[in-house]
């Protein structure tokens, strides 16, 4: 059994086949990324693990349990967690206090001070969210999930509008959470810099599906993916 199981999930949107008859399994304690172009079903897929939307067809199992066709309340304290594209923090508040809004109870407040250096930012916990740099905001983000401690986590897009730096930074700091945190972790990229560097199991999705897996050299070098994501 694996941690968490997509069988044969189905999503269609008025006659267009968001996800069709998707199937991964995801080891516990693993990092993986899903890669393929714009509007291959990536954001569908996570919409469908965290209940957002239900899936025409298919079973989602999490920790042995048929999630599938649960309400977003129940997968989230299931321990699922999600970050989004624009990053979801409050503006008017610290970091710090983003930190403390967010966690799950007292014992995760007491891991405060370890969840800021996990996330860069142990030299400005009392700087206002809103005036951090776009980069440190996704990191802030990622930060609150980590406060929320799910045992999954997705990120979808995580370096979207950063700098080359940030996302090898962001990089790190995935590969930190996954490792040092024992946290499961699935992200969703497009940028092939990140992915080079994050150095994980990589399943290359089109039209719905997976088309490859492989490590970061195989699916470099393959030319059915290079057709369809290199453009070649
Ligand atoms: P990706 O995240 O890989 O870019 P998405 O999962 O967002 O792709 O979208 C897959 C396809 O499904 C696209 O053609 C998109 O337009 C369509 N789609 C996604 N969500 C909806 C929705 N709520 N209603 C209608 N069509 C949708
Ligand atoms: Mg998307």
């Amino acid at each position: 059994m694996a941690f968490l199981e997509l069988r044969s999930l189905v999503k269609n949107f008025d006659g267009l086949r968001a996800t069709d008859n998707f199937t991964l399994d995801i080891a516990e304690g693993s990092l993986n990324a899903l890669v393929g172009p714009n509007g291959c079903g990536k954001s569908t897929l996570f919409n469908l693990i965290t209940g957002v939307l239900t899936p025409d067809s298919g079973e989602i199992r999490f920790k042995g349990q048929n999630i599938t066709r649960w309400p977003p309340h129940k997968i989230a304290r299931l321990g699922i967690g999600r970050k989004f594209q624009v990053p979801a923090i409050f503006e008017e508040l610290t970091v710090r206090e983003n930190l403390i809004v967010a966690a799950k109870n007292k014992s995760q407040q007491e891991i405060i001070a370890e969840i800021l250096a996990q996330i860069n930012l142990t030299k400005d916990p009392d700087m206002l969210a809103g005036e951090l740099a776009h980069g440190q905001k996704q990191w802030l983000e990622i930060g609150m999930l980590l406060a929320q401690a799910p045992s999954l986590i997705l990120l979808d897009e995580p370096t979207a509008g950063m700098t080359g730096a940030e996302t090898r930074a962001t990089a790190d700091l995935i590969t930190r959470i996954n490792r040092e945190r024992g946290m499961t972790v699935l992200v969703i990229e497009h940028d092939m810099g990140f992915i080079e560097h994050l150095a994980c199991p990589l399943h290359v999705m089109s039209k719905g599906q997976i088309l490859k897996s492989g490590n970061f050299t195989e699916i470099r070098n393959d030319d059915e993916v290079k057709a369809l994501y290199f453009g070649q």
